[in-house]
């Protein structure tokens, strides 16, 4: 039951991010690995997400936008896992009940690619043939038109579209693999290439969080047995008065931790800390087996197994850090 619940939360489509989220977050089950965003009016009006996935065929487009219909859960074994990366078969069905969607896929390298419409809760879908390269392109046009209630939730275009950018940050930051490309009413936000080797990485990073941020980090390489640390921590002087530069990911997953976050603080706190909040892009490696992901599928939470270790492994780490680029 408790799945049930966590399985039922996450259907909830909050704002034009959680749609883009949902949205990335297929494409890159698709195994995509050249996104491009396109959004208009902060995404209430135009979102537009293409990829070079492995598309769907005539056959799959319908039941792509069927509630409780997905192709990612093969046995019950799955379920698990599957629920706390928010695999349920639920968001395309919930985003096409509170907007007009249109799918145009392909799933081979030649011939046309077909397209479904479905506008609000009817969802009479419509398959056609259409124009598409291999993989898939989804349009959702005028997010909560026939919810007036929670469009009238939304905020002003510039914290909507704040919000968005977080996600393709967040995301483009857990993938360097993989292209990302954001347009805002026709104006190009980022370009990402894929980042293979450290020095390409080093120039997503700075695309992602500025330039300015990379000229003043202190690179993080560590590893003891169980666990491994890399990334970049800002130094003092690229401290920040919000905490909005703070990204720490476990195998591959984002989260925001207590634990984590205290950590951190602390390590600065000690070396040279001016009362601001420290900024830091940093990935975390673990056995899956001394972390718990399943809470909750939207919080991003965990809890470690054995937190007091993974507190002083960061800890030193950073403070050691930190402490050699004292001048
Ligand atoms: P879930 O991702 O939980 O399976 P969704 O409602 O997000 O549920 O998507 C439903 C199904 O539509 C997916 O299981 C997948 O088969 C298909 N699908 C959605 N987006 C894409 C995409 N970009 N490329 C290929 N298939 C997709
Ligand atoms: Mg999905």
């Amino acid at each position: 039951p408790r799945l049930a619940n966590q399985i039922a939360a996450g259907e909830v489509v909050e704002r034009p991010a959680s749609v883009v989220k949902e949205l990335l977050e297929n494409s890159l089950d698709a195994g995509a690995d050249r996104i491009e965003i396109e959004i208009e009016g902060a995404g209430s009006r135009l979102i537009r997400v293409r990829d070079n996935g492995s598309g769907m065929t005539a056959d799959d487009l319908p039941l792509a936008l069927a509630r409780h219909a997905t192709s990612k859960i093969a046995e019950l074994d799955d379920l698990e896992a599957v629920a706390t990366l928010g695999f349920r078969g639920e968001a395309l069905a919930s985003i096409g009940s509170v907007s007009r969607l249109t799918l145009t896929s392909n799933s081979a390298d030649e011939g046309a690619g077909v397209c479904a419409f479905t506008e609000g809760r009817d969802m009479q879908v419509t398959v056609k043939p259409a124009a598409h390269p291999r993989g898939t392109t989804v349009e959702v046009r005028d997010l909560f038109f026939n919810t007036p209630a929670r469009r009238k939730f939304l905020r002003t275009d510039k914290t909507e579209f704040a919000h968005v950018d977080e996600v393709v940050k967040r995301v483009a930051l857990s993938r360097f693999d993989v292209a990302f490309q954001l347009r805002h009413n026709g104006r190009t936000i980022h370009s990402l290439r894929p980042a293979s080797a450290g020095m390409e990485q080093a120039r997503r990073v700075a695309g992602v969080c500025g330039p300015a941020f990379m000229e003043q980090t202190v690179a993080i390489q560590r590893e003891v047995p169980g666990l491994s640390v890399r990334g970049w921590v800002g130094l003092p002087t690229f401290s920040r008065s919000q905490a909005d530069l703070q990204y720490f990911y476990v195998n591959g997953r984002i989260i925001r931790d207590r634990l984590v976050a205290h950590a951190v603080r602390q390590a600065y706190r000690d070396v040279l800390y001016h009362g601001r909040h420290p900024a830091f892009v940093l990935y975390l490696d673990m056995d899956p087996a001394q972390v718990d992901v399943n809470v909750h599928p939207t919080k991003h939470e965990v809890r470690f197994r054995q937190g007091r270790d993974v507190h002083n492994f960061l800890f030193s780490t950073l403070h050691k850090a930190l402490s050699d680029v004292r001048p």
